[in-house]
């Protein structure tokens, strides 16, 4: 996938395959509203939510018990068209945008996956990650079901149609499939009869419910989305979270709930809040964008430095930058423009480009930088090779000192919830101290919001938050061999400092 905001900055194209950030992993919209024009609102939905996966999008549609879908691989507005829009008829419908490794981007793995049960056909797309996938498929596999895909949300498919053709009806079926899963899994799912919102007992990815008004008279419409952003698109109220632990089933009767999980603890991925979902998605009662204000401020408390001007990297360092600037009093500006066109290229740049250090997407301002001391803001720093990019460039427009602020704590550990991160041995805050990633990637000073002035910024319960990946501490159980792949300094000392 490309990156999902500027992570790529600088790079040349041959290096944008590894971008210098977590990856996302999906978006999921479901609507169940007869007599609109569902499909095209789906469409819309996932066009908001593009940044959460841009490898592949499908939408299905259910019209009279028939199922209608298409999915391809590419960005939402490269997939469909008007006319095939025209072909995806239905009073309810679920989409997908899709994040996935090299390894499994095929459209075979595009989302929606659909499975046919004795009721009818099921669509069903995914957010997170599952943990106990071996598990689950060896099961499958033992059941004589016919896997067509590697991916962990078409498992969940056949278990839920598994259960659905041992003869339970589709709420008992799909409840009885989710008690056999383990991990992150936040779910839209089209039935022929309507629509399901499911989240995990910790509620790891965010599933939000929205109202969409109809004629006088009729009743009231349902939406689910991975972020109200998706919502705010299709001119949807913001209805509620749908809860960890929570299904919610939307049908003809309007929308029922069902609290299908046993004991369920809220563990909300933090890294939604200070980066992923968008900054104008709302998460408990305010946009994203003054969460990241807040913990621009708080780092700017903890750990500021005499300098001319504060700069974001640019989108998603931008709103912590500004905070930083509120709370330091030090004025704020523009160094780098970022080139918003810039998609995926396959043409390689030549070498006189990559010697001179390609500017693919963004470009510094030189009369702003030109003899200036600078502080710049980034959201996160996973391996430092964008941000040692970004920092030359800033030195070789003129900046005479360049400070980075981190606006999150040291990235430690992997993320095994639907978060694409390398392994624990490529996290350079794994295996280096703060001064010797500040060396490598050749700024004056390197900083890191501290791990309590990011829990404490979002005025919660920080017990209501995942940070595994900046302490190890998994909120889900995650089995031995899982864990091998990716944690492989487990008996290593790491150091954490900020
Ligand atoms: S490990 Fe990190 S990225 Fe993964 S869910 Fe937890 S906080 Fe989010």
């Amino acid at each position: 996938m490309m990156p999902t905001s500027d992570d790529s900055a600088l790079l040349a194209p041959a290096d944008q395959e590894r971008p210098d950030k977590p990856e996302e992993a999906c978006g999921v919209f479901g609507i169940y509203a007869p007599a609109e024009d569902v499909a095209k609102l789906t469409y819309f939905g996932l066009y908001t939510l593009q940044h959460r996966g841009q490898e592949s999008a499908g939408i299905a549609t259910f019209k009279d018990g028939q199922i209608y879908s298409h999915k391809d691989m590419g960005l939402v507005s490269q997939v469909f068209s008007e006319q095939i829009l025209q072909e995806l008829p239905g009073d309810l419908a679920v989409g997908h945008t899709r994040y996935s490794t090299t390894g499994s981007s095929r459209i075979v793995n595009a989302q929606p996956a659909i499975v046919e049960t004795r009721l009818g056909p099921l669509a069903l797309t995914h957010n997170g990650n599952l943990v106990n996938t071996a598990e689950l498929r060896d099961e499958l596999v033992e059941a004589n079901v016919e896997l067509l895909t590697t991916t962990d949300s078409e498992m969940i498919a056949f278990a839920i149609a598994g259960a659905i053709n041992e003869g339970k009806a589709w709420l008992e079926g799909t409840i009885s499939a989710l008690h056999r899963c383990r991990g992150a899994f936040s779910l839209a799912i089209g039935t022929p009869e309507g629509v399901m919102g499911v989240r995990d007992p910790n509620g790891v990815r965010p599933l939000v419910i929205g109202t969409l008004e109809g004629a006088a008279g009729t009743p009231l419409r349902y939406v689910i989305a991975s972020e109200t952003c998706a919502l705010d698109i299709i001119g949807a109220d913001y209805l509620r979270d749908v809860e960890p632990g929570e299904l919610v089933w939307i049908t003809e009767a309007g929308l029922a709930s069902f609290h299908w999980a046993a004991q369920p603890q809220r563990k909300l991925c933090i890294f939604e809040m200070i980066y992923f979902a968008r900054p104008d998605s709302i998460v408990h009662d305010e946009s994203l964008y003054s969460y990241r204000l807040r913990i621009g401020r708080q780092l700017a408390i903890e750990s500021t430095v005499e300098v001319d001007l504060v700069m974001g990297v640019p989108d998603s360092g931008i709103p912590a930058a500004i905070g930083f600037s509120q709370q330091s009093k030090i004025p704020y500006a523009e160094g780098l423009i970022k080139n918003r066109y810039v998609g995926r290229t396959f043409i390689q740049p030549t070498q006189t480009m990559r010697e001179s250090g390609i500017r693919m997407k963004l470009n510094p301002l030189k009369d702003v930088l030109v003899g200036k001391r600078i502080l710049i803001v980034d959201d996160s720093l996973v391996r430092g090779t964008t941000s040692r990019k970004i920092v030359k460039a800033l030195r070789d427009a003129g900046a005479v000192e360049v400070h980075m602020r981190i606006s999150s704590p040291p990235v430690t550990h992997p993320c095994f919830y639907g978060i694409d991160t390398d392994s624990q041995d490529q996290l350079i805050a794994a295996t280096k101290s703060v001064e010797e990633i500040a060396e490598q990637i050749g700024v004056d000073s390197l900083a890191y919001l501290s791990w309590e002035g990011m829990l404490s910024a979002t005025g919660e319960n920080p017990e209501h938050f995942c940070s595994a990946c900046f302490t190890g501490d998994y909120p889900i159980p995650v089995p031995e061999q899982v864990k091998r792949s990716k944690l492989v300094l487990e008996k290593q000392p790491v150091s954490t400092s900020a």
